[in-house]
């Protein structure tokens, strides 16, 4: 069974504060270690399951030389593998190659979400909403709209209880989620420690993998339309020559293609 893991660093059980997740920042590194160690959970709980290849590919946009590239090296567990890539999305080889299932370990809620502790939509200074065909995603709606390009299903989603709730909301009640942590706001959180939250994503992550049909692929439909509703003109602006992409208003502009990966690579790289 092959097991990518794709993940965030916001969802991560005792990070609240977006000073833990700038690279360079005083608390990043601790920060990184507990990223890693949920990480380390998830491949366990995958590997009790019988995956014999993991892939893990970091999804946190750090800054500078740790975007994508926060996890600690020598803590992973050394029985996965993990991808630094340069821009997000865009590492997709492995489901190219067929994948059996996804973990999506320490996510976020969308922008938004009033409880979702540092909730976003890919960035927090440019997007105020994403939508596929009219569904209203954040970025768990991203990765299994990647994923399901490749058939691959998101069996689980660790992060806040109000990403969880996302998730299940896009993908269903089969869908396997671990809280770690009740979000209270932007910057607040009742938290489950780091030692207890690693159990039960390691379980989580071996009861999600226990059935791979537990939850379909996600295909947001084709023809395929994104939409972006930014915070103001100037991300919009930047895309006014881009083949394709069409100027709804002032702040929004549209994509449609035949599927959805072809209507995201369209507007977003
Ligand atoms: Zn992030």
């Amino acid at each position: 069974m092959r097991v990518h893991v794709i993940s965030d660093l916001e969802g991560v059980s005792g990070v609240v504060k977006g000073g833990q997740t700038h690279g360079g920042e005083p608390m990043f590194d601790e920060a990184r270690k507990l990223y890693t160690e949920e990480i380390n959970a998830a491949v366990r709980g995958a590997k009790a399951a019988g995956a014999t290849e993991i892939v893990v590919m970091d999804c946190h946009g750090a800054g500078k030389e740790w975007s994508f590239n926060s996890l600690v090296p020598d803590l992973l567990d050394p029985d996965c593998e993990f991808v630094v890539q340069e821009d997000w999305t865009e590492y997709t080889a492995f489901l190219e190659e067929g994948c059996d299932a996804a973990l999506l370990v320490g996510m976020h809620a969308k922008a938004g979400s009033r409880f979702g502790v540092m909730n976003h939509t890919v960035s927090g200074k440019d997007y105020f909403d994403l939508r596929f065909n009219g569904t209203s995603v954040g970025e768990t709606g991203i990765h299994a709209a990647l994923c399901g390009t490749w058939d691959c299903p998101v069996l689980l989603v660790t992060g806040d209880d109000v990403a969880c709730a996302e998730g299940r909301e896009l993908l269903g009640n089969s869908l396997t989620t671990v809280a770690v942590k009740t979000g209270l706001g932007s910057t607040s959180a009742r938290q489950i420690p780091p030692l207890r939250a690693r159990q039960m994503i390691e379980d989580g992550a071996k009861q999600a993998l226990s059935d791979v049909t537990a939850v379909a692929p996600w295909d947001p439909g084709s023809p395929c339309e994104i939409v972006v509703e930014f915070k103001h003109t100037l991300a919009a602006d930047r895309l006014r020559f881009r083949p394709g992409v069409e100027r709804v208003d002032d702040r929004t502009i549209s994509v449609t293609a035949d599927t959805w990966w072809e209507a995201w690579k369209a507007f977003y790289f």
